[in-house]
């Protein structure tokens, strides 16, 4: 059987993204043979740097070889200045738009050795919902000060979409468990989370459509259960291992999915997708971290785990499950961790050591 080619653009961005999207790469090198791909790279440009050095944060070229030409990519991490910058707006955010990237999966995994192992994936719609940003400040007809207001949008199509996205998620979850990758759960479980009990129209319709998404046959593997959202957050504290896969409109996922990062030690572990229908964008969940930049020490986990997720939406699960693997072996090992969790290693130390176990 020929290889499969996969063109795969590169976007550091700043900061550590530029430390540890190499990682990323060097990962898929090395997994290529043994899953016949064939990994062709792109290095393309987005971010404050990009903005300050020639006005535009993401450059057309960017956009126009990831929609023309790539499979996938990797993203780093793009700066926020501290002040407005007038011109600059987040070049992620806008990919997001370009790609139609609806989804945004962010898995949170401890090791099996853990006390009490954590293994769950929030899938926040990202196109919706108050980030609509459509808000208004007006005078109170009363006289009695300032009233701001934003519209909450939620459409039967957006939740369909994810709901189904989440579903396919859990499914493909279970095909890599059963490929040996340790795991809390036994089975798929979608838990659709909503404030319908307050908000009946817009949460109510995100709770309905789920439902009835995920009551498709090819979902019939998958248990579905519902939760409030503040009884969700309380739970996710208390007990994270009653989650597999959780669904949430865009502002809901956006507080839980950080919320779940937490449960796992280090921001540098938590890799996420942005996902669209054919396309996807692996993207570490921390920012560009100027406080630890150029010093070698950033965690490349949460990068090579970002690499291992693209793949799993490009339908390259075996080889997700073994970079999985690769990395918790370093973190169980706990002989070469970076700094961020407790080790002296330096990031290319890390990154030789996940080589080896591959
Ligand atoms: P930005 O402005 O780009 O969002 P930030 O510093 O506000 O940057 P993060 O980059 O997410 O936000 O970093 C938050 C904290 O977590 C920082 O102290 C940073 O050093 C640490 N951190 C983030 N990513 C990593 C990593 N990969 N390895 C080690 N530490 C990390």
């Amino acid at each position: 059987m020929a290889a499969r080619s996969l063109r795969i653009g590169l976007i550091p961005g700043d900061g550590i993204g530029r430390e540890v999207i190499p990682a990323g790469r060097q990962v898929l090198e090395a997994i290529s043979t043994s899953f016949k791909l064939k990994f062709d790279f792109v290095d393309l440009y987005a971010g404050f740097e990009t903005f300050q050095q020639t006005g535009n944060a993401l450059p057309d070229r960017t956009v126009k070889v990831l929609k023309e030409e790539c499979d996938g990519a990797l993203f780093g991490a793009v700066s926020s200045p501290t002040t407005k910058v007038v011109g600059y707006s987040s070049p992620i955010v806008a990919l997001r738009k370009k790609l139609d990237l609806y989804a945004n999966v962010r898995p949170v995994k401890t090791t099996a050795t853990v006390k009490s192992p954590i293994d769950l994936v929030i899938v926040r719609e990202n196109t919706e919902d108050l980030y609509v940003k459509e808000e208004r400040t007006f005078e109170s007809p009363d006289g009695k000060g300032k009233i701001a207001e934003a519209i909450k949008r939620i459409s039967e199509r957006a939740s369909h979409r994810i709901a189904s996205i989440a579903g396919e998620i859990a499914l493909r979850r279970q095909k890599i468990r059963d490929s040996g990758v340790h795991s809390v759960h036994s089975r798929p479980l979608v838990t659709i989370t909503h404030k319908s009990n307050v908000l009946s129209q817009t949460d109510g319709l995100f709770r309905e459509t789920a439902r009835t998404a995920l009551s498709h046959s090819s979902f019939s593997d998958v248990a579905v259960d519902e939760q409030i959202v503040d009884s969700m957050v309380y739970k996710l504290f208390r007990q994270p291992s009653a989650y597999d896969v959780i669904v949430a409109p865009n502002l809901y996922g956006d507080i839980l999915s950080d919320g779940a990062a937490a449960l796992v030690g280090s921001l540098g572990l938590v890799p996420s997708a942005n996902v669209g229908d054919g396309f996807v964008i692996g993207e570490p969940c921390h920012g560009s971290a100027p406080d630890i930049m150029g010093k070698s020490v950033a965690n490349p986990i949460a990068s090579i785990r970002s690499a291992g997720l693209m793949l799993e939406f490009l339908g390259e699960e075996d080889a997700a499950a073994k970079i999985e693997k690769a990395v918790e072996s370093n973190l169980d090992e706990g002989r070469l961790l970076s700094p961020d969790m407790g080790g002296k290693a330096r990031t290319e130390e890390v990154v030789e050591d996940i080589l080896k176990k591959l």
